[in-house]
């Protein structure tokens, strides 16, 4: 072991402990964060901060999650080992591999071509064999590719920031019983919220927590960030 894999071994350690003073209870999930090597998503240069309990930027205009948001909105899924999950912004995989440690199996869309290869790479060199991705646009949800319907499913969880509501067809793609958490809101006066789907058409709402989120934007994206994304990107 070289000098930067045990000063990351020693910072991981102290930001789950960190993470379990802030609430986080769910053992499992304090587990999956150790289980996943955050370094391999973020930009070499800045690798020192893999376990620093902050977004971290990835290109694009688009920043890796923060580990504290992600465990709350995961324990907010709550989430078992039977369930079949579907996440909005893989970005370059970091959720998506905690959430593949917990579920049985996680559909990851993002529209950002550039990082759902980066991301395909992360999942291909840590052996992740129950994630499957797509380049496309979430909003829309998981499409039928070849036929092959996917949806609905028991979770999804979405990483970028709707404006007003969750979109219509994200919705209809969960199943009864099922839970979405989706952060909803203009910049600055975000909220994560959580969807139920009691019944057919009968959705509980709750709020969870405030947050910092890129927004959520409708199709593939072109190869440049967009002012509004680089306006909207998080401090
Ligand atoms: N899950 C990532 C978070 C990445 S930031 C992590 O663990 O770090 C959120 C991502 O959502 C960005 O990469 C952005 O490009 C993507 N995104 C925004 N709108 C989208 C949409 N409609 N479909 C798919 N991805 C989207």
């Amino acid at each position: 072991m070289n000098a930067t894999v045990n000063a990351n071994e020693a910072r991981k350690i102290r930001l789950v402990m960190q993470l379990r003073q802030s609430g986080i209870q769910d053992i499992e999930i304090l587990n999956a964060i150790e289980r996943v090597p955050r370094e391999h998503f973020i930009p070499e240069a800045m690798s020192d901060q893999a376990y620093e309990d902050i977004a971290v930027p990835i290109g694009l205009g688009q920043t890796i999650s923060q580990p504290m948001v992600v465990a709350s909105m995961i324990e907010a899924l709550e989430l078992t080992d039977r369930h079949k999950v579907l996440e909005v912004g893989t970005g370059t995989g970091y959720q998506a591999c905690v959430l593949a440690k917990l579920a049985r199996r996680v559909y990851t869309i993002e529209r950002h071509r550039p990082l759902w290869g980066i991301a395909e790479a992360n999942f291909k060199e840590l052996q992740m064999r129950n994630i499957t991705t797509l380049c496309g646009d979430g909003m829309k949800g998981w499409p039928k590719i070849h036929g092959i319907e996917q949806a609905p499913f028991d979770r999804i969880i979405v990483a970028a920031a709707a404006r007003e509501k969750p979109p219509t067809l994200l919705l209809e793609q969960l199943n009864i019983g099922g839970i979405m958490i989706i952060p909803v809101g203009e910049a600055g006066s975000q909220m994560v919220k959580r969807y139920k789907r009691e019944a057919d058409d009968t959705y509980s709402i709750q709020d969870i927590m405030p947050v910092r989120f890129v927004p959520l934007l409708p199709d593939i994206a072109r190869d440049k960030p967009t002012s509004e994304e680089k306006e909207r990107v998080p401090a």
